[in-house]
Formats: structure tokens, C-alpha cells, sequence
């Protein structure tokens, strides 16, 4: 069973999700330890995945079979599903909705130990491609509000499996990150009439301390209040709110300009864990003040801990300004 719960003080909600205490952590674990073991997501092994959503595949291969080059499967073990009863339910101080939703993975590539990073331009773009289209099938669904994407690089960084793969989640409600940067976009367009983001690429363009990398259609920057040290966000130059609305030009930049900084990082932190999250207004009318995409990078160099989770607040070890240097300055 799957159910959301608004948290009625923090205006917070939790995804229950029961049927993932079934996930075999042991399995799972085992895959890490022993690489040559059976992976489910290397070619080969379709039946052990739900069938395929979307693939790309040589001409003639058979759903589910072998023969493609990236494959989006429904994860089995959704946190959301698209089955659960879409009716809400409130009770006294408390709101409820069941977990209705989509819940899918991105293999990324067939190779088992074939990094994004390491993948070609081409390549790349056709993850982010995919990711889009499958935002585009989302979106036609009423019931789903807004979707996440991200990838989890490395144990460390909370990859089940070591085969590379990324995940999109449809949810029914605004995650409370997206609502809150929503709020500072509109308090920032009230007090200026701007795009937040286009003023940050205005500025960091103009100074350049803490730009990291740009080309014609993305820049790269070490963000200034970074909460993580070498944080890393890809920011499109053109203002756009919605990556599921970007075109194949852009996508294929995007896949240029993360190439370029997990490069960077590779070489400057030794292939680091890393996370990596799509940020995008959500699905249906216009947001009330311009959003603007992006994706967000963030080296795993710790954990949250007390202080982080007490107060909200990060205390970061490196000044942006110096992670742009050093990440610049990178062979
Ligand atoms: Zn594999
Ligand atoms: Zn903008």
C-alpha cells in the first residue's frame, strides 16, 4: 500500500511506501560486493525488470530482449504506482492522499561498468531525451502534479545497484524543495519583476569567480550560497521553466556541459559519489511567477548530521568561490 502524509506543521509530505520493506537489501548488497554477480539491469537480463516503458533498440529487436542501447523500466519496487484509488481523504488536523504516481529507472546503458559520464555526448543526450519524453507521458496524467528526476552515482550516494541508471518519480503533490523555491522565485519577481535564475546567470556571467565553465547554451557555476562543498549547477542561459518543454539542442548541450563537470570532478575529487536532481515547475498552468529549469550536482562528501537536520542549516567546508577555481583549474 502507498499513501501520502502532510505533516501539518512542517506542510511536509512523506511518501509510505510498504511494499518497499520487501526490497532485498541482502541481494542488493550482495550485487556491490561481488560485480561479476547477476546484475538485472545488464543485457541480457530484461525478464528480470518489469517490461520496458520506453527503449531505444537496433532496428528489429524485440521489447524486452536484447539489443538496446538504454532502456526505461517501472521500478519494481515503486515508491508511487499508478494503480493505487486516486481518491483524498482528510481527517480532523490531518490530510492524507493515496500514493498514486509513476515510478520508473533509466538504464543508461547495457555496459555494466560504463559510467554517464564516460558515455559519449550522443549518448548522454539520449538519457536526458529520454528522461523528457517520459515527462511528456507524465504530464498527460492529471493525477500527477510534478516529477523528480535524479540519479544516485555510487554506494555512497544511495545506488541500490552499481549498473549505471537514473530514476523519474511522478508525484501528486509539489515537493516541498520545489514549493519553496517556487515562493523565492515569485518573492523575487515581486521585488524586481525578474527570473531569479536569469539574474543569477546575468551577475555570475558578469563577475565570473564563480562560473565554472559556460558555452553558447549553459553555464556551470559553483551556486553562492552552495550548501555542499563543489556543488554544481547546469543552468540553461535561455530562460525556460520547463525541461520537459526544452528542445533537442539544448538537451544535447546539457549533455556537453555534464560531460565537461563530471570531468571536472572526476579529476579533481577521484570520481566521486555524487547526486544529481532535475529541478522543473511542475506539470499544468504556468507557475504563478517565472521558474526556471536546472539541474543541480552535488558531490557526496558527507552526511547530513544534527546540525543539517536540526536546524536546516549546512555549514560547507568550501567556498564556492574557490570550488570554481579549482574545478576551472582542473587538467
Ligand atoms: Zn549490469
Ligand atoms: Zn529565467
Amino acid at each position: 500500500m502507498r499513501e501520502l502524509r502532510r505533516d501539518p506543521v512542517a506542510d511536509r509530505w512523506v511518501i509510505f511506501s510498504a511494499e518497499r520493506a520487501d526490497r532485498p537489501m541482502g541481494a542488493i548488497t550482495e550485487h556491490i560486493v561481488e560485480p561479476d554477480s547477476f546484475c538485472p539491469f545488464c543485457e541480457g537480463a530484461e525478464a528480470s525488470t518489469p517490461s520496458e516503458s520506453f527503449a531505444l533498440r537496433e532496428e528489429g529487436s524485440a521489447p524486452d530482449g536484447p539489443g538496446w542501447r538504454l532502456r526505461v523500466v517501472p521500478n519494481k519496487f515503486p515508491a508511487l504506482s499508478g494503480e493505487e484509488r486516486p481518491s483524498g481523504n482528510e481527517t480532523d488536523i490531518y490530510q492524507r492522499l493515496p500514493g498514486v504516481g509513476r515510478h520508473e529507472v533509466i538504464i543508461e546503458t547495457p555496459e555494466h561498468d560504463r559510467s554517464l559520464a564516460d558515455m559519449p555526448e550522443a549518448r548522454i543526450a539520449e538519457v536526458f531525451g529520454a528522461v523528457r519524453g517520459r515527462m511528456r507521458e507524465y504530464r498527460k496524467d492529471e493525477r500527477i502534479r510534478c516529477a523528480q528526476f535524479f540519479k544516485n552515482h555510487g554506494q555512497a550516494a544511495g545506488a541500490s545497484l552499481p549498473h549505471s541508471h537514473s530514476q523519474l518519480i511522478g508525484m501528486p503533490v509539489v515537493s516541498k524543495l520545489l514549493a519553496e523555491e517556487l515562493e523565492g522565485a515569485a518573492r523575487h519577481y515581486r521585488q524586481r519583476g525578474r527570473c531569479v535564475f536569469c539574474d543569477i546567470i546575468e551577475f555570475e556571467l558578469s563577475h565570473g569567480q564563480r562560473v565554472i565553465e559556460r558555452d553558447e547554451v549553459f553555464v556551470a557555476l559553483a551556486p553562492f550560497a552552495s550548501r555542499f562543498p563543489y556543488e554544481a549547477w547546469l543552468v540553461p542561459t535561455r530562460h525556460e521553466a520547463r525541461f520537459d518543454d526544452t528542445d533537442d539542442a539544448v538537451i544535447l548541450a546539457l549533455a556537453g556541459m555534464f560531460k565537461q563537470i563530471a570531468a571536472r570532478l572526476n579529476r579533481t575529487l577521484d570520481d566521486p559519489p555524487y547526486n544529481l536532481m532535475l529541478h522543473t515547475a511542475p506539470f499544468g498552468p504556468a507557475p504563478p511567477a517565472p521558474y526556471h529549469w536546472h539541474i543541480e550536482l552535488m558531490p557526496v562528501m558527507g552526511r547530513a548530521a544534527g546540525f543539517e537536520w536540526g536546524a536546516g542549516f549546512h555549514i560547507n567546508s568550501v567556498f564556492p568561490e574557490d570550488a570554481a577555481r579549482v574545478l576551472r583549474e582542473a587538467p
